[in-house]
């Protein structure tokens, strides 16, 4: 992705993000790429987005984010379900049940899938990239 194409697709998805109340963060430290769902009326959602690493990465990481709040949007019954997926137990480093990993699956599918629909929607070209890092994020997952 050119440098000229990485600042138009930032752009349009920053002015997404921004008509959504959703607050993006840029970290330059080791977290993972995140969507933290509001947890009160006046907290907004947030993304958190590591700077550093490569543009189309990036943009596909950014896409991806974003496919979460519109999943959230577009499923909101859906929030207590997922959560039950993503419980701390996840995150802990045990083993995780069959059953949460299916519904982590189901969760990151769809922000993937809502992601494809979010970039044709704002004309971003992210290319085989796309495909490439929705079947990496996907194993990580499958793989814990
Ligand atoms: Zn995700």
């Amino acid at each position: 992705m050119n440098y000229n194409n990485f600042v138009e697709a930032k752009r349009k998805l920053s002015s997404f993000a921004k008509r959504n109340g959703v607050v993006v963060s840029w970290v330059f430290t080791d977290e993972c790429a995140n969507y933290h769902q509001r947890k009160t009326k006046k907290q907004p959602a947030r993304v958190v987005i590591r700077a550093k690493q490569s543009r189309s990465k990036k943009i596909c990481v950014f896409l991806h984010e974003l496919g979460h709040v519109m999943d959230y949007q577009k499923r909101p019954h859906c929030h207590k379900f997922y959560q039950t997926g993503y419980s701390a137990e996840f995150w802990g480093g045990k083993a995780v049940p069959q059953y949460q990993k299916k519904i982590i699956l189901l969760a990151e599918t769809r922000a993937w899938d809502e992601a494809a629909r979010l970039a044709k929607k704002l004309g971003i070209r992210v290319g085989k990239r796309f495909q490439f890092w929705k079947r990496k994020s996907l194993a990580s997952f499958e793989n814990r």
